[in-house]
């Protein structure tokens, strides 16, 4: 069967997404800026895919999970810059902070 206009909306606006998997990790605020932990993921993230255990069901069993819009990707200050979509959408990225990423995985280890 034919995907619908709107399923395929929703999987070009998926396949943006790097899987980096930042966005799935305790957002704090540390010295004024909201910095993400990567130290504590998230306990649905499968750390070595950076995919999610349950994905489609992610809003309902996760209350921190937040879905990645549009308006979010250009202004949210949770996700961070290596973000795909803040990297395609966010235009003036020295006006509208991103989060910095603290952590194992700011230094490139994936200890989980
Ligand atoms: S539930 Fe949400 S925050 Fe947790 S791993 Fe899945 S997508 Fe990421
Ligand atoms: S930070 Fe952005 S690119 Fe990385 S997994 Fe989350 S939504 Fe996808």
């Amino acid at each position: 069967m034919r995907p619908s206009r709107r399923e395929s909306k929703q999987r070009r606006w998926d396949e943006i997404c790097n899987r980096c998997g930042l966005c799935c990790y305790q957002k704090e605020y540390r010295s004024g800026r909201m910095t993400i932990n990567t130290d504590r993921p998230c306990a649905y993230l499968v750390g070595e895919t950076g995919l999610c255990m349950v994905y489609e069901t992610r809003f309902k069993v996760c209350r921190d999970c937040r879905k990645v819009t549009l308006s979010r990707a250009m202004f949210s200050s949770l996700l961070p810059a290596e973000c795909a979509y803040v990297k395609r959408y966010r235009k003036m990225k020295w006006l509208i902070p991103t989060a910095r990423v603290v952590g194992p995985r700011s230094r490139g280890i994936k200890r989980h």
